[in-house]
């Protein structure tokens, strides 16, 4: 029987690659222009971090985790996502001893058991942000714009965003406590999860994707009016920041994202076209994490967007790029003697940056040519044991088909195309 790779993952063929590259670059550059720098953390870590900063309540850590013992008998498991470990990290290079106010980003593969009829990958590829260090309103406004930014710029047209205030220690227990009054007369109509949620983490029966649960769900009391003065203040503060920055939101009370670590601002990016499964992205406030890792008092916020799911937006918008191979120059030659000539000017080529590409099956002159096609070489070069006895070879440009003896020297082949095709091309 033939191996077959692991279901919920996948092979990201070459066309494919070109896509994320390009996706990758274009987040980088937003990331930089906003003072984000990238972090690296190992992709498996002890089980505990995410125990304590996912959350013990929390599908991922419950239901989810590649867990192991490797032969130390060490508890790991592979990442789930990335805000645990960049926390980690933060506290044990000492990174808050350095500056008070950090900007971290990170991009890499995480890893989810989720059921596979959601469409979601079980290897996946995640970028985020942490902003470490102020408690500012102004840094929640700027996550989402900057969020917003790299969504755009990646290719994303139509991006939704939702948001919401989660409270903080003081006043979220009385909001916890109302909706426990408001559910408690219903705890028959809910699914068998959320009777489970309702026990150990009641905030997220809001998050059920299940129809049965949402109608339970409908008139259900919001945490909006359940805010103490800090965070209210702290929220309006934010969505007047987004207003004056012509950032268009949605006010969804019932937001409150699948982790338990957050507080305050909490906000989701979703694309209409995506469907059932709209969110490409999101985050919040998670002022007590750093302090549950064993450091100083220091608010944080972040967010995190799966690059998958933006790409498979951008796709479905119907605005993707197609990645084609280029070549400047393809190399046709007739048999050993004008091939090795062709091999020595194929390297030639290289060394003074050209991109080419030649046969090395000794096929015909036909299927050669039908080669650089395929390849989509700009210009062919032919050497054939005639333009070899004159030391020529023959340039044809393939857009147009005209073509050209050149002496056969690096210099006369550069030489000619900047006399006659220097418009079109780039050297
Ligand atoms: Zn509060
Ligand atoms: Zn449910």
């Amino acid at each position: 029987m033939k191996i077959q790779k692991i279901k919920g993952t996948k092979d990201i063929l070459p066309n494919e690659t070109e896509t994320f590259l390009e996706a990758e670059k274009t987040l980088r550059k937003t990331m930089a222009k906003y003072g984000y720098r990238e972090m690296r953390t190992p992709i498996f870590e002890q089980t505990e971090l995410f125990i304590k900063g996912t959350g013990e309540t929390t599908d991922i850590v419950n239901k989810e985790m590649y867990s192991f013992t490797d032969k130390g008998g060490r508890n790991l498991s592979l990442r789930p996502e990335g805000t645990p470990s960049i926390i980690r990290a933060y506290l044990e290079n000492n990174l808050h001893k350095k500056r008070i106010f950090q900007k971290l980003f990170y991009y890499g593969r995480m890893y989810r058991q989720e059921s596979p009829q959601s469409g979601r990958l079980r290897e996946f590829r995640q970028f985020g942000i942490e902003a470490i260090g102020s408690l500012s309103p102004q840094i929640d406004a700027e996550t989402i714009i900057l969020g917003l930014e790299i969504l755009n710029n990646i290719g994303l047209r139509k991006v939704e965003t939702q948001i919401s205030s989660v409270g903080c220690d003081k006043c979220r227990p009385f909001y916890k406590e109302s909706l426990k009054n408001f559910l408690e007369s219903k705890l028959n109509l809910l699914c068998d999860d959320c009777k489970r949620r309702f026990e150990v983490n009641i905030l997220r029966v809001l998050d059920c994707k299940r129809e049965t649960c949402r109608q339970v769900l409908k008139n259900a009391p919001t945490s909006e009016n359940q805010l103490c003065n800090e965070c209210k203040d702290h929220f309006s503060k934010v969505l007047d920041l987004l207003q004056k920055s012509n950032v268009h939101f949605t006010l969804n009370p019932y937001l409150v994202r699948g982790l338990d670590y957050y507080t305050k601002t909490v906000y989701e990016f979703i694309s209409p076209v995506l469907g059932a499964q709209d969110a490409v992205g999101g985050g919040g406030r998670y002022d007590k994490m750093v302090e549950l890792f064993g450091g100083p008092q220091i608010p944080a916020i972040g967010f995190a967007c799966g690059m998958e799911r933006i790409l498979l937006a951008v796709e479905k918008e119907g605005k993707a790029k197609i990645q084609k191979q280029h070549f400047d120059f393809y190399i046709v030659t007739m048999d050993e003697k004008t091939d090795e000539k062709g091999f020595l000017l194929l390297n030639e080529l290289r060394k003074k940056g050209f991109v080419c590409e030649k046969d090395y099956l000794e096929r015909s002159l036909k299927a050669q040519m039908k080669d650089s096609d395929r390849l989509g070489a700009e210009f062919v070069i032919i050497i054939g044991s005639e333009e070899l006895g004159n030391n020529e070879v023959t340039l044809r440009r393939m857009t147009d088909g005209s073509q050209k003896r050149v002496k056969l020297s690096i210099d006369a082949i550069v030489e000619e195309i900047r006399n006659n095709y220097q418009e079109q091309h780039k050297n």
